[in-house]
């Protein structure tokens, strides 16, 4: 197992640059999600970790050596993509000992190793079967033993499970953790998925255009996101938004009824974004103390089981927001809804990043 660290990573495809200067430490054993939208650079890092890009610029190290010159295969580094490449033609047990093909190891030291891994993976009984005869989560798994048998320094995956369907993924998304509590590798894991990233990782890292916009914890990303749009990307639905000024006597929200109490570092910025999520905010809540209260019309109730939301239409914008108690108004109805003060996300809304809580 290893410690991987980048140091100032830049990509370039001939004069365009695609990742511009990453800085990221990932511990031994850590599970770190990378995050982001499409074409934001998760798969050309993951690449430059794995050996398959050049870095134009920066430093990539694997267990404190400076690998920027290693042939992939010197690296020890297993990568799962989601084109799980296995062969039609060959057996479970054949794909699988496809990972050792190449490695100094006798017969048996190699069927042992297939053996173990079909055994973590609960392959065991289909080693004999062919890829045809297997679910879209088998033939995964397959491509994940694959993997597993070289006993890799690290394991990259690449939106591994963007090809299964709903509840597969659910499944995949337990067990691939759970391998990782088991084995203990350092594993980097991509996707555009943030709910993969949030019950996944111990870290995640946010990116956006080829940078990292925040690297922290689930819980960190979601509790004090550092700008707009990890605010909204992290969480569903996503937070409210609203715009807001300063005033002499606090925040003045978009919508809301009365100013909130502003944080000391809000005073000196004109125009603020004041972020809420919908599970913070609440229609027919007992407002209490200094919180917001948003006043709308209801435009759509949405019964989702365990928690129903509303939806308003307010004077600075639409948003959704929590029934109590399942008891939702009507549609066209004016609703109030209360978050209170500590749920409250405060942004410069010409720079976008969050300012300190008061
Ligand atoms: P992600 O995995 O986050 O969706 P990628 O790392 O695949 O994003 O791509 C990042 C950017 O780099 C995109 O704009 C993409 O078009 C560009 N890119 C990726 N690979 C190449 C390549 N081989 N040549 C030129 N541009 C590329
Ligand atoms: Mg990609």
């Amino acid at each position: 197992m290893a410690r991987i660290e980048l140091e100032g990573i830049v990509k370039r495809f001939g004069s365009t640059s695609v990742v511009h200067g990453i800085d990221l430490a990932i511990a031994d054993g850590e599970f770190v999600a990378l995050v982001g939208p499409s074409g934001c650079g998760k798969s050309t890092t993951l690449r430059m970790i794995a050996g398959l890009e050049d870095v134009s610029g920066g430093t990539i190290r694997i267990g404190g050596v400076v690998v920027n010159h290693h042939e992939p295969k010197r690296r020890n580094i297993a990568m799962v993509f989601q084109n799980y490449a296995i062969y039609p033609h060959l057996t479970v047990r054949e794909n699988i000992a496809f990972g050792l093909y190449t490695a100094p190891l006798s017969r048996e030291k190699k069927r042992a190793r297939v053996d173990e891994a079909a055994r973590i993976l609960g392959l065991e009984a289909l080693l004999e079967r062919r890829p045809a005869a297997l679910s879209g989560g088998q033939r995964q798994r397959v491509a994940i033993g694959r993997a597993m048998v070289r006993d890799p320094s690290a394991f990259l995956f690449d939106e591994p499970l963007s090809n299964l369907d709903a509840q597969l993924r659910n499944q995949m998304r337990i067990e691939i953790k759970r391998l990782h509590q088991r084995l203990g590798a350092t594993t980097v894991y991509v996707t555009h998925d943030q709910v993969e990233a949030m019950t996944m990782a111990d870290r995640i890292v946010v990116m956006r255009e080829g940078r990292i916009l925040q690297i922290g914890t689930p819980s960190t990303l979601y509790d004090a996101p550092a700008d707009v749009f990890t605010a909204r990307f992290i969480g569903t639905p996503a937070m409210n938004l609203l715009p807001a000024r300063n005033a002499p006597d606090g925040l003045l929200v978009e919508g809301a009824t009365a100013p909130v109490p502003a944080p000391s570092a809000a005073t000196r910025v004109e125009r603020l974004l004041v972020g809420v999520r919908p599970q913070d905010l609440v229609v027919g809540a007992q407002a209490q103390g200094d919180g917001l209260s948003l006043t709308g019309t209801v435009t759509a109730v949405e019964p989702l089981g365990p928690e129903t939301h509303v939806h308003m239409d307010t004077a600075g914008g639409p948003v959704i927001a929590l029934a109590a108690n399942r008891s939702a108004p009507a549609v066209g109805a004016t609703a109030t809804a209360f978050a209170e003060r500590a749920c409250l996300h405060v942004f410069d809304a010409a720079t976008e990043r969050a300012l300190e809580r008061a």
